[in-house]
């Protein structure tokens, strides 16, 4: 039996292990201090009341033999019609049209960045930008392989653009992004698209933050750019749409168009699908159809601007500072060039010991992240508010 051994060349993912062993040290060498974390990467506004009535009416129907629910209907891989439904209209509401078998309900995008790499050969070489979401590089490394890099930097605004140098098969964008909170026009994708087709390439766009988009001119979802259909797959999540982050669900896009060496991605992944997974179920399925209802889409966007305002405040702090930025606009994520030329590590010891304010240091997500750092918007306003004010009075000295 052997191992792996793809595994072996994973680095430790040391980044919030370490912040959180440095803020645990903090607060116990000052326990009369309170430490304000704006390194949160997770939601905390509660789940919206259209989403909790209806699990609660399904959570009703599964105590009834006459509407109890066991798996999922076969028909679009357990995803049951109703939400189906709901995520066409909401692309349809974005100017792109769906058919319902392009559309594959999950368990969070999380999951199917990792999952759909099954139906890629390990041959082809990976395009992954720096800084990145470190899941699309490991599932990478995992699977054994190549990769090559993106460059993201102050130059590009965090936002590389093709390099057609560079031949790759399969590429990533993520955008909003995270860690940089940076967001691609419509205009700037359809280049990415030009690139993709030219090298026959697949782009896998993950748009878990596509809420945030709070203009026409950027992106909301890939197929806005002309000619998408024929070389993207899109990852999405109502993580940070609806606060689903404890209940897990998302959706992903493969579009009928799309066919690489003569075989059509959306039966792969069909048959994948229908190979390795159940479904999600029926009450988390019924909470999120109800997202994108007029009222839903009402509600969570409440929720989104309470974080829009976070980060409106963090913006407004840095701005003041004269400080270099970007994100904030169209994302919860800040990502800020450190002060005084320090490096991302330094910058977040100096902000503990002297604001007691956490933030998330920049190299962690990629070499081009070093001497950047980056600060979220899913706090309070009260806790942004102050952590701010501390950070200003630092910063200004
Ligand atoms: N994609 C990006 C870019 C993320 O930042 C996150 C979570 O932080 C996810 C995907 C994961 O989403 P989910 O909760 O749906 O697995």
């Amino acid at each position: 039996m052997k191992i792996n051994e793809n595994y072996l060349n994973l680095k430790d993912s040391y980044l919030f292990a370490t912040v959180g062993r440095k803020t645990a040290a903090y607060k116990a060498a000052h326990p009369d201090r309170e430490v304000i974390r704006l390194s949160i990467g997770d939601v905390t506004r509660p789940l919206a009341p259209v989403v909790i009535e209806a699990m609660h009416r399904a959570v009703d129907e599964m105590s009834r033999a006459e509407t109890f629910k066991g798996y999922g209907p076969d028909q679009y891989c357990y995803g049951y019609e109703a939400l189906i439904d709901s995520v066409k209209g909401s692309y349809a509401r974005k100017g792109v049209q769906l058919a319902s078998s392009e559309v594959f309900i999950s368990d969070g995008a999380k999951s199917d960045c990792g999952n759909i790499l099954d139906i890629f050969s390990t041959d082809n070489t990976v395009l992954v930008p720096d800084p990145v979401y470190p899941v699309y590089l490991d599932t990478n490394i995992m699977a054994g392989r190549k990769i090559v890099f993106a460059d993201a930097t102050e130059e590009n605004g965090f936002l590389p653009m093709p390099d057609e140098s560079v031949k790759a098969d399969i590429i990533y964008i993520c955008s909003p992004n995270n860690p940089t909170g940076a967001a691609y026009t419509v205009e700037q994708l359809e280049q990415w698209v030009a690139y993709a087709k030219k090298n026959d390439a697949v782009i896998l766009y993950d748009a878990a933050y596509e809420y945030f988009v709070s203009d026409t001119a950027h992106a909301r979802s890939i197929y806005q750019a002309k000619g998408a259909k024929e070389c993207a797959i899109e990852l999405c999540s109502y993580s940070k749409t609806a606060g689903f982050t404890g209940v897990r669900c998302g959706y992903t896009i493969v579009p009928e168009a799309l066919v690489r060496g003569g075989h059509s991605l959306n039966k792969l992944w069909a048959r994948r699908q229908s190979t390795k997974f159940n479904g999600v179920s029926y009450i988390t399925q019924m909470g999120a159809a109800a997202v994108f209802t007029e009222e839903g889409e009402r509600q969570i966007r409440e929720n989104i601007g309470y974080y829009r305002k976070n980060a409106e405040i963090i913006a407004g702090c840095l701005d003041s500072l004269g400080i270099w930025y970007t994100g904030g606009k169209h994302s919860p994520y800040l990502w800020f060039k450190c002060p005084f030329g320090m490096d991302s590590w330094t910058f977040f010891d100096y902000l503990l010991e002297n604001a007691a304010v956490v933030g998330t240091p920049g190299s962690g997500f990629g070499k081009n992240g070093e001497g950047f750092f980056r600060l979220t918007a899913f706090g309070t306003h009260e806790n942004t508010e102050r952590a701010c004010g501390r950070i200003a009075a630092l910063l200004r000295k």
